[in-house]
């Protein structure tokens, strides 16, 4: 029976429940009364339930669908204002003992070359990063208790937090990796990760159980439990995602939010990111095997149901898609964005033959090949601030403190202040002369916008501060 309070996976992911939501949001989609009363509860900022916001993502009058947009915009806009905070992905081995379908590292897949990274390697890696621009960084890896234990996630923690190279850091190193123990939750927490972030996949036990046939991951409760365990052992931020494009996306939506729901209730904190990724070509994986592909009209209404429903959550989408979509998923409430990213195992190298080795290894093909400085040059040109930030998180704004600041928010003044103090870093450290010239103009007319007199004046002194040589300010 549906229990949002209960751990176990089959009683907060009630599939009944989802079922019955699903119906219900069939049977009220062009009903215009209901609808409105719901788009009147989003314009509140307090979220949706699963139910209301199934019935959103279902609702087929024109009208109503264009407000629901607007409203999306509006709110990603009032918690979030113009800025996008930017990470790359970091691939540390891919010798994996599960078999998902979807998956080129899968362990049936004999001809993907298999590598993981040496110490030393990962530190080239990050120095390259750093050279990008990086601050933030998700680590991912297979599951293989021999080449991939916890002890070398934990040792690739403590050589990625320990590159310095020129003025580079790595500041925040989220982790993607396969379902734990609460024990191994906890050593992750004490190396200091940012947020944790496992994908659901999908949240269909039958089909979860068909796509992850073999090896530790077919276990759907261990998998959809993660993240229970992952609060218990002291990880205060995690993050959640569906790799849509699998099954059916209204009943991965839906599922999605009564997940996050369950955390709320559960926990009193709900997830700190969701992730939008999508089924993409990779070796031996084609997307049109899958029985759940979406549109990307029908794509980003699933983006902005979502910032609608939880309007206080991060969204990040990767550089699966391309840069036409990720303009459209930032208008609607993507807040942080991977830019420069390659998804093979040492991909970041530098010289001709690392780059070839690296090539083959590649998890799934990207749509987005720009550099990270044309990614910062385009996002300004659209309008919106990147930002480098990773106060939050060193600060001990996590979990519900981070929410707090959020909902208050104080977020402008915080975020605000950090996101152009680490922009005018990237500009002075990275940036090419045309992304230094708009970003420096960005930064003069975007100071007025922190709300605070006190914390633009300290703003100010930082930024000349900044531009002497000092590095790592933040409020
Ligand atoms: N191995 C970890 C696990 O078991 O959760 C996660 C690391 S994996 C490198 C990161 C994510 O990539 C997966 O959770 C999956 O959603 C996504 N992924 C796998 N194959 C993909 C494909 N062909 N296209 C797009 N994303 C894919």
């Amino acid at each position: 029976m549906y229990n949002p309070k209960s751990s176990k996976a089959a009683e907060f992911i009630d599939d009944t429940e989802i079922r019955a939501t699903l119906r219900y949001a069939e049977e009220n989609r062009v009903n215009a009364a209901l609808i409105d009363g719901i788009l009147r509860k989003a314009r509140e900022r307090k979220g949706l339930d699963h139910r209301e916001a199934s019935v959103l993502l279902a609702c087929a009058l024109p009208e109503q669908n264009v407000a629901l947009l607007g409203l999306a915009r509006e709110i990603k806009q009032a918690f979030y204002g113009n800025r996008i905070v930017l990470f790359a992905p970091l691939y540390l081995s891919n010798y994996c003992i599960n078999g998902c379908v979807y998956c080129p590292y899968q362990c049936h897949n004999k001809t993907i070359p298999r590598r993981k990274l040496s110490q030393p390697e990962i530190a080239r890696e990050v120095a390259a990063l750093q050279d990008m621009g990086h601050k933030r960084l998700a680590l991912e890896t297979g599951e293989h208790p021999l080449y991939n234990p916890l002890e070398y996630v934990l040792e690739s923690l403590e050589t990625i937090y320990s590159v310095k190279h020129r003025n580079g850091a790595i500041r925040r190193a989220n982790v993607n990796i396969a379902a734990t123990t609460v024990e191994a939750y906890r050593k992750l927490r004490d190396a200091g990760i940012g947020t944790y972030i496992l994908f659901q996949e999908t949240y269909h036990r039958e089909t979860y159980e068909q796509l992850h046939p073999t090896g530790p991951k077919s276990d759907y409760a261990w998998h959809t439990e993660a993240m229970d365990r992952a609060m218990q052992g002291g990880v205060e931020d995690v993050g959640l995602g569906v790799l849509f494009g699998l099954k059916r996306y209204k009943y991965e939506f839906t599922a999605l939010l009564m997940h996050a729901e369950h955390l709320e209730a559960a926990f009193g904190v709900g997830p700190h990111t969701v992730s939008v990724p999508r089924v993409k070509f990779a070796d031996g994986v084609n997307p049109g095997d899958f029985k759940g592909a979406l549109s990307d009209e029908a794509f980003a209404k699933v983006i902005a149901c979502i910032r609608l429903a939880v309007p206080y959550t991060g969204m990040i989408i990767s550089t699966r898609e391309g840069a036409e979509l990720r303009a459209r998923a930032l208008a609607l409430g993507v807040s942080q964005l991977s830019g420069g990213s390659r998804t093979s195992v040492g991909g970041y190298a530098v010289g001709e033959e690392a780059a070839a080795a690296a090539q083959d290894t590649e998890q799934f093909e990207v749509s987005d090949h720009r550099t990270l400085d044309e990614v910062v040059r385009w996002l300004m040109e659209l309008g919106y601030i990147p930002s480098f930030c990773t106060a939050c998180y060193r600060q001990g704004r996590t979990g519900d403190r981070f929410m707090q600041l959020v909902k208050t928010n104080q977020i402008q003044n915080c975020c605000h202040s950090n996101a152009l103090m680490t922009l005018e870093e990237f500009l002075l450290d990275y940036a090419s002369p045309a992304t230094r010239q708009l970003g420096e103009r960005l930064i003069e007319s975007e100071i007025g916008h922190i709300p605070l007199e006190k914390m633009r004046r300290l703003v100010q002194t930082h930024l000349v501060q900044i531009k002497a040589g000092e590095r790592d300010f933040r409020v």
